[in-house]
């Protein structure tokens, strides 16, 4: 996320300009080829995901569900070349389902829509999302890019939605148009995964402060999780690693009497795993995403920018044998 802190001056304008750099790095085609060869950056991308196949990802899952964590499990990947392209990945996505019912894991599937050939026409990606949602034992989740692909993935997720309820969409906190088009989808009482946003966006928008996004994103979830208690929304989930927004999050579940089964906390794998620790034995609903896949480049940057301190991390094992 390309926002700024508002904690600071000097130092912190850094920070923003290593996170502007990371999310540079992300969308660099040649980068995305060069940099996974290199032993140190595939060592250091081990810390969040378990492997690039769909078996490390299943194994890990079924790991995490016998310890009590439900697992959400995506293929990393996007912008694909071809409808053909786009194909193969509904197949595999189809092939990951198929095993998940077969093992009757409690594992949900994440999918980001030009992956599935969203670029190659909103019916591309209806169709091979639809094909995945028939196999798929849980919720489908539909994940949101950047900007220019939001109306088209909310098109994407209404013609799911028309045919199968479980089907859900992410929406970003630090787009100022998130709060119109959940009142636009309320009334299909949608799924709904909110999260901070993760694109570099420019200010007219996405929210720049971070005190503006978190706030927008506190605003939300509490307005998800009453629509949610009024029978108005499907599931809700509150995915972020901030202890004071998932607090708050908590409160608001509390005093309305939520059930847990209603609602729940996501998380990515091998992040704020303390956290994650905590929420477990506290009984909060946690859910963590897992990803898989050749192609963690892009994805691993914005996991760097989210956190900047991670770079520290990439640089040791420069040095690690
Ligand atoms: C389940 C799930 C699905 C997501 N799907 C999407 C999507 O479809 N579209 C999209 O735009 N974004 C998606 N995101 C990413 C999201 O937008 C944020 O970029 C990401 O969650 C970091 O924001 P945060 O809410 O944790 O808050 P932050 O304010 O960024 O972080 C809060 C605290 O969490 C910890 N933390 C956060 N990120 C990291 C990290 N990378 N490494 C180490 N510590 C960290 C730090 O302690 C930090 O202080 C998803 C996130 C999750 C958890």
């Amino acid at each position: 996320m390309g926002t700024i802190d508002d904690r600071s001056p000097g130092l912190l304008n850094e920070v923003a300009m290593l996170r502007s750099s990371l999310l540079w790095a992300s969308t660099n085609p040649f980068l995305a080829r060069r940099m996974p060869s290199y032993g140190f950056v595939r060592r250091a991308v081990r810390r969040f995901m378990p492997g690039e196949t769909p078996e490390d990802a299943l194994r890990e899952a079924a790991r995490m569900g016998a310890g009590g964590v439900p697992t959400v499990v995506t293929w990393l990947g996007e912008n694909v070349h071809s409808v053909a392209e786009a194909r193969d990945v509904a197949d595999g996505y189809r092939a990951l389902a198929a095993t998940v019912k077969e093992r009757g894991l409690d594992v949900e599937l994440s999918v980001k829509p030009t992956h599935l050939g969203l670029e190659h026409g909103v019916d591309v990606a209806v169709r091979h999302i639809e094909a995945i949602a028939e196999v798929a034992r849980g919720i489908v989740w539909i994940d949101m890019e950047g900007s220019a692909h939001v109306d088209s993935t909310l098109a994407v997720w209404g013609a799911v939605r028309d045919r199968t309820p479980d089907v859900g969409i992410c929406l970003q906190a630090y787009l100022h148009r998130t709060e119109n088009d959940l009142e636009r989808l309320l009334p299909r009482t949608p799924n709904i995964r909110l999260v901070k946003g993760a694109y570099r966006e420019p200010s007219d928008i996405a929210m720049e402060r971070k005190s503006q996004v978190d706030e927008s994103f506190r605003r939300l979830t509490s307005r998800m999780l009453r629509e949610r208690a009024a029978g108005r929304m499907g599931k809700v989930a509150v995915a972020t690693h901030d202890r004071r927004l998932i607090a708050d999050a908590g409160r608001v579940a509390f005093e309305i009497g939520l059930p847990s089964d209603a609602w729940e906390i996501e998380m990515l794998y091998g992040i704020a795993t303390e956290e994650q620790r905590r929420l477990v034995s506290a009984e909060t609903p946690l859910r963590v995403l897992i990803s898989y896949g050749e192609h963690w480049f892009p994805w691993y940057m914005r996991r760097l920018a989210e956190r900047p301190a991670n770079v520290g991390f990439v640089l040791k094992q420069l040095v690690a044998r």
